[in-house]
């Protein structure tokens, strides 16, 4: 039997990297020392007080989490959280997870504020897909997913006045985009992806923080489980097109044969980010600002306003 290495109690969590077990309370407090010292790595003791973080929840299990333990935390450090969900119409799937996000958010005496893509953009993402099939173009629906949440979450969370877009992207997620970056090349973008927090590059734009970055996929569904927030079971259907299974995959079966290999790539990541930061200076990570809706924009136009273009809305 393996036991916790702080208490001696039977251990029922062990840290493949360095041989340690964890009793269930020293495995969540273990958790949540994790998150509040990335916190405040990231953002200083001083930033965080009287700061408004909007965490963008899902109704998965990292941000779940996320949410609770921010909810934790914010009175120590006297920040208010408020919880953003948006209801891309994708049925069967997100139709379960908005009651349950309510439900927590109700809990935890959290703000919850819900926007679908049907009321902002007039169709669902089932029906942007259709269309986009009828045209016969190859975009991959999570695509369009990811563009418009992303373009959502930041309008709702500058409109909120947040200082700060917390998101639920555990280890697994960040190892996983440094290793898409780098086959696309995209030098930019491994500077820009910070894995704590990205700085204020557009006056549009909400920093986004990562306070589960430091945790593995297996650490956040634990942690889930153990304070009864896991939510409904249920995959997005489109979950076939998303191209980072094949890392997902590849990178699963390298950590189970080196334990750490995640983490270290993220220490690479680190390393990487200042080198090309110093290289292509600050400047250069600026976003302009989109010449049809004057939001935030890596190009002259932004991907939102492109994809709306396709799909004529
Ligand atoms: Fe969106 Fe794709 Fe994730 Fe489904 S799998 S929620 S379409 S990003
Ligand atoms: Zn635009």
């Amino acid at each position: 039997m393996v036991k916790c290495s702080i208490c001696g109690k039977q251990a029922i969590y062990v840290d493949k990297v360095t041989g340690k077990g964890f009793c269930k309370n020293h495995f969540i407090s273990r958790v949540e020392k994790t998150v509040e010292e990335t916190l405040l790595q990231a953002l200083g003791q001083s930033s965080l007080e009287k700061s408004t973080i909007c965490v963008a929840v899902s109704g998965g299990k990292d941000s779940t989490s996320l949410l609770y333990i921010l909810k934790k935390l914010s009175d120590r450090y006297e920040f208010k959280v408020q919880a953003l969900s948006i209801d891309e119409g994708i049925e069967g799937y997100r139709d379960l997870k908005i009651p349950f996000i309510e439900k927590v958010s109700r809990k935890l005496g959290v703000n919850l504020h819900v926007r679908s893509f049907r009321e902002e953009f007039g169709l669902s993402l089932d029906q942007m897909f259709e269309i986009l099939s009828e045209k016969g173009l190859e975009i991959k629906p999570c695509t369009v997913c990811g563009v418009f949440r992303r373009y959502l979450l930041n309008r709702i969370a500058y409109s909120l006045g947040a200082d700060y877009l917390a998101t639920g992207h555990n280890l697994d997620d960040e190892a996983q985009v440094l290793l898409l970056n780098i086959i696309r090349g995209s030098i930019v973008n491994i500077a820009r992806e910070g894995g704590v927090s990205s700085p204020r590059i557009h006056e549009r734009f909400i920093p986004r923080i990562k306070p589960l970055y430091r945790l593995t996929e297996r650490e956040t569904a634990l942690y889930a489980y153990l304070n009864n927030l896991l939510p409904p079971f249920a995959e997005c259907p489109y979950v076939v097109f998303a191209s980072r299974e094949v890392v997902r995959r590849w990178l699963n079966s390298l950590e189970e044969e080196n334990p750490g290999t995640k983490i270290r790539l993220i220490g690479v990541k680190e390393t990487l980010q200042k080198a090309i930061s110093r290289k292509i200076g600050d400047r250069a990570l600026r976003l302009k600002t989109c010449k049809i809706c004057g939001e935030p924009s890596a190009g002259e136009v932004c991907k939102f306003c492109q994809l709306r273009e396709y799909l004529g809305i």
